[in-house]
Formats: structure tokens, sequence, C-alpha cells
């Protein structure tokens, strides 16, 4: 099949079998460039490891400290007529390329919110890893069914103040509007803590320290955005960011758990804003990354999902210090917040409309970014050559 970019909104309908796998190259050639992460993790679960920040969770400890990983995931196969998911070609490649670096690396596909996953994954650690020394929570979800009442909760992107207006970036067209958000009601806040806060992360923890397989000094980590103050009642302040204020309660009482049984602890690590397909539909975010990506690149600060994450494990999670901030949060997103990139965000934010667009704004390194996702515009990758749709994670053939 030969396959080309379609893009319908914020999303990208196909996905490149042979572009994802030299995506996920590029970021192994990354790790492997910045030598061993002495002390890192060998047994990892990661839940939600086939794109975005998730992914590079997996390649970074595969790589650095020659962990066994096992990744779980909500993808979609490919089949002879139809490409499948951009996550299911980069788990297919992470397998490959770490197995043939003598690494176990496995997978599982489907709904990391349900019981069965839970206790699938508890099997396969059982059965096949032994012990987990890490595990990270980064899934990013529109919906959730509780596995107990069947009920089917929708995360919804809202303020939970007033209507909020503010500059948009249509990507389609490549134009600056005007995008109003609503308010969200009581129920619509509860519903996105369902999906988006720390309930789940916390069910998977209890499952996997009552079947008995974390690890002495196990660590946990899930990941939280803050960001500066022209996204907070989108974000901080909206529906998501109270999904995130329950993360970190959560996240406090796993950490005691976790300290009193296994002398382990538990972080909400709080990352750079980046283009992924989770972050590509939030409103008003998209012209933030691309002014935010602009400024970083010309001051040289620029960091990907994949330099981030090695960062995290090198000089935090595994590293000399911690530096967590005062509500006990690790802050790699402290380039992105360092007051003179975020003056000049401000300022380029306040001065932006179509007429400056490619002055202030890099929106070309955006666009590449979010078909990168889907692996077009790789170097190397013949994209008028036939390719193999049915690529599949070995673990799980399709
Ligand atoms: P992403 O969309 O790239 O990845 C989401 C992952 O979750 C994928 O592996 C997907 O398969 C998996 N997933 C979704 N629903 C699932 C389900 N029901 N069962 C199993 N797997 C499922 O997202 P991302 O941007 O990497 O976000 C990951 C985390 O990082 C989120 O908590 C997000 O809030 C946080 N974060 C993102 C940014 C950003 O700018 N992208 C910044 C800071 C923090």
């Amino acid at each position: 099949m030969i396959v080309k970019p379609k893009t319908r909104g914020f999303i990208c309908i196909t996905s490149h079998p042979d572009g994802c796998a030299a995506h996920v190259q590029e970021q192994i050639d990354y790790v492997k460039s910045k030598g061993p992460v002495e002390g890192g993790p060998k047994n990892v679960l990661v839940i939600g490891s086939s794109t975005g920040y998730g992914l590079a969770s997996r390649i970074v400890p595969a790589f650095s400290s020659g962990a066994n990983t096992l990744g779980l995931f909500f993808e979609k196969p490919g089949t002879e007529k139809r490409t499948g998911t951009a996550g299911w070609y980069n788990s297919a490649a992470f397998e490959k390329a770490a197995t043939e670096a003598g690494l176990y690396a496995k997978s599982l596909n489907g709904d990391a919110f349900s019981h069965d996953m839970k206790a699938k994954a508890v099997e396969m650690i059982k059965n096949e890893m032994g012990p987990i020394d890490l595990v990270v929570y980064s899934l990013a979800s529109p919906r959730r069914i509780n596995p107990d009442t069947g009920e089917d909760h929708r995360s919804v992107l809202k303020t939970t103040g007033g209507e909020y207006t503010n500059k948009n970036l249509n990507t389609d067209k490549g134009e600056i509007e005007e995008v109003t958000i609503g308010a969200a009601t009581q129920e619509e806040i509860d519903n996105t803590i369902k999906v988006m806060g720390g309930e789940d992360w916390e069910l998977w923890m209890t499952a996997l320290d009552e079947a008995g397989v974390l690890a002495e000094g196990v660590k946990s980590v899930s990941y939280s955005y803050i960001g500066p103050e022209l996204t907070w009642p989108i974000y901080t302040e909206g529906t998501i960011g109270m999904a995130k204020k329950d993360l970190e309660v959560v996240c406090e009482r796993l950490n005691d758990k976790l300290v009193t049984k296994y002398n382990g602890s538990a972080y909400v690590s709080v990352n750079k804003a980046l283009v992924t397909q989770a972050s590509s539909a939030i409103p008003v975010v998209p012209l933030y990354i691309s002014i935010l990506y602009k400024e970083m690149k010309a001051q040289g600060l620029h960091e990907g999902c994949i330099e981030q994450i090695q960062r995290l494990f090198a000089d935090r999670l595994y590293g000399a210090d911690l530096q967590l901030d005062d509500s006990k949060r690790i802050r790699i997103d402290d380039l992105e917040m360092r007051a003179d990139i975020q003056a000049a965000v401000a300022k380029s934010w306040d001065a932006i409309s179509n007429e400056n667009l490619a002055d202030l704004a890099d929106f070309d390194g955006y666009k590449e970014e979010f078909l990168k996702l889907f692996g077009f515009g790789l170097d190397g990758v013949d994209y008028d050559a036939d390719t193999d749709p049915t690529f599949s994670p070995a673990s799980i053939p399709s």
C-alpha cells in the first residue's frame, strides 16, 4: 500500500508504518547518544505506551538502562485495505528494536480502565517479567467506562468559570480565529476527573500491589501540565486542570503507601507543552505551542517528548536531585516556564495576527511535528514506495 497523509481537523486518519518506525528509531538513537542512565529501572510497565510521552517513557528505560518493558495502549491494527493507528506501528517498531537489542518487550492492546487489562498485565508480569520497579501512567483518553458500574464517563475541555474567549489557531486553514469556550457543569467536571484524574492510576497500583508484583524501591510517575496564565482558563483552571489536581491528591496517597511498603515513591511530573495527539485537540494550546516553539528554538532550548523524558530519567527520577517544587512535583517544564521565555511568548501572543503568524510563531514546525506523529516527513523514508499496513507488534499479531 502507498500511504499519504489525510488530515481531518486535529487528527490524521492515516499513518505510515515505515515512517512511524523511523520516528521510533530517531528517538532510540537520541537516547543511545546520551549514554546509560546509571541506576535506571530494569522492569517497567508503561500504561499509555504507544505515542507521545508514554512512548518516550518506554524508549528511555529500554535504551538507557536496558529495561524490560510491558506496554499497554488502545490502538487499531492495520488491514490490507486500511492503515492502523500510529501508536500500533510505533509499538510494532519499538518491540522489534528492543527485541533485537536483547530486551523483553511485549504489549497489551485494550482498555486500560478495564479489570480485564489489569488482570492480563499482572499475569504477564508474574509469568514472564518478575517484579516491576517503575510504573509510568501516561494515559490521555476522552472517555472511561467504569468497569464496576458500566457508566460511560466523557471528559470535556471546558472552563470551570464563565465563558472564555481567546485567540486560537485553526490548524487546517493556518488561520488565527477567536474561540469561545463554555463553562462546564459540575457533572462535566466530575466526569473529566473520572477519566483524567488519579482514580485509575490508583486502581492500577492497588492491583499490582495486591498481586505482589511490585519490587522493593518501586517508583511510579504520572504526567501533568501547568503552563502560563494565558492558558489557565482552558487548562489549569479548566476541567482538565481539575482532573490533574485530583492526580496530585492521589499521588500523595500513593507515595505514602509506596514509601511505607516498598521504600518506593510516586510522583507527578509536570511536562512541557508539546504537539501530541492529545494536545492538538485542546483549543488555544496549538497557537501557544507554535509561539513557544519559535521562542524556545531561537534560544536553543527546544525539547520534544524524548528529550523531556530523557531528562526526567537521567537528571531527576534516577539523577542527583529531583528538584521538587513546593507541591512536591517534578518540574521538567522548567525551560518552558523560564521568565524570559514566558515574557517573549506573552508579547508575541498579544501581537500575533494572520499577517505576522509566520514571523511570531513556528506554525511550520508545528505542522511538521504533527505529521511526524503519524509517520510522515521522516528522513530516509520513501513515501512513494509500497509499505506493509499489517506491520504489528510481534507480541500481538493483527
Ligand atoms: P497521547 O495521546 O500521545 O498518548 C495517549 C496514550 O494513551 C496512547 O498510548 C493511547 O493508546 C493511550 N490510551 C488512551 N486511552 C486508552 C485506554 N482507554 N486504554 C489504554 N490506553 C489508552 O498523549 P500525551 O500527550 O503523550 O499525554 C500523556 C500524558 O501526558 C497525559 O496525562 C497528558 O495530560 C500529559 N501531558 C501532556 C502534555 C502535552 O503537551 N502533550 C504536556 C504535559 C503533560
